[in-house]
């Protein structure tokens, strides 16, 4: 979907007399009082199906669908048998230009060679939303793609979610997973076939951004960017 540039109209007369424009929004908002204060809402959960022109909407009872590229709360994604795919590389931590990201590896037990995230600490309160930690990460171990805000909490420390909190969310298990493919002595054999068969080969052409909110691709962005500068 291209993103459409609309430029702004010199302001004519009446806009620069500036009265008018403010006796303008004035009424915008008294009709909006006036609406929200005697009509009914339509009482459907999907507010993008609202017949009434009532438009405020009840936050956080109601929320509004938000476009597919946005970036929400982070995540950490799971393997099939519950543990993180993450193997504490530190990619995600060094590029995250808000140093909001605090990683602790440990080595697998029984797997020398294996890393994983003991501690995994990210402020979101930090957090600049930016998603390099998303594009930087090579084993698609954290996503953005939960939809939700940091929630509201009291306290600051509230704003710390470790790796119990982000450890969340449907699993991933690709063909070149390296625990499926030289078979982790941590994991039941049966439970590991299982997970071989469910491994599915990463998409050829994808970008994290492409394997987590499907339709939306930067690289189509960028070339229709392109297309409008040529
Ligand atoms: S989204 Fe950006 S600022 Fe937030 S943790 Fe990731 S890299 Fe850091
Ligand atoms: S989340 Fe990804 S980039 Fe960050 S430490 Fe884990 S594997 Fe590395």
């Amino acid at each position: 979907m291209p993103y459409k540039v609309i430029e702004d109209s010199p302001a004519d007369f009446r806009e620069r007399l500036f009265l008018p424009e403010v006796i303008r929004g004035v009424g915008i908002i008294a009709k909006q009082f006036w609406r929200n204060f005697f009509l009914q809402r339509d009482p459907n959960p999907d507010i993008l199906l609202r017949k009434t022109p009532t438009v405020t909407i009840q936050y956080p009872e109601e929320k509004q669908p938000y476009p597919p590229g946005y970036r929400g709360l982070h995540r950490l994604v799971p393997r099939e048998d519950g543990k993180p795919r993450c193997v504490a590389c530190y990619m995600c931590a060094t590029v995250c230009p808000a140093q909001c990201i605090y990683i602790e590896a440990d080595e697998v037990e029984g797997d020398p060679i294996e890393k994983y995230p003991k501690r995994f600490v990210i402020d979101e309160l930090r957090c600049v939303v930016c998603g390099f930690c998303v594009e930087a990460c090579p084993k698609d171990a954290i996503r953005m793609d939960t939809g939700e805000h940091a929630p509201p909490t009291y306290t600051r420390e509230g704003q710390l979610l470790d790796e119990k909190a982000l450890l969340r969310g449907a699993p991933v298990s690709y063909q070149y997973d390296p625990w499926l493919r030289r078979g982790a002595t941590a994991v039941d054999p049966k439970k590991l076939e299982e997970m071989r068969q469910r491994a599915k080969p990463f998409p050829a052409g994808a970008t994290d951004e492409l394997s987590q909110t499907p339709g939306f691709s930067v690289r189509q962005l960028a070339a229709e960017a392109k297309g409008r500068g040529a």
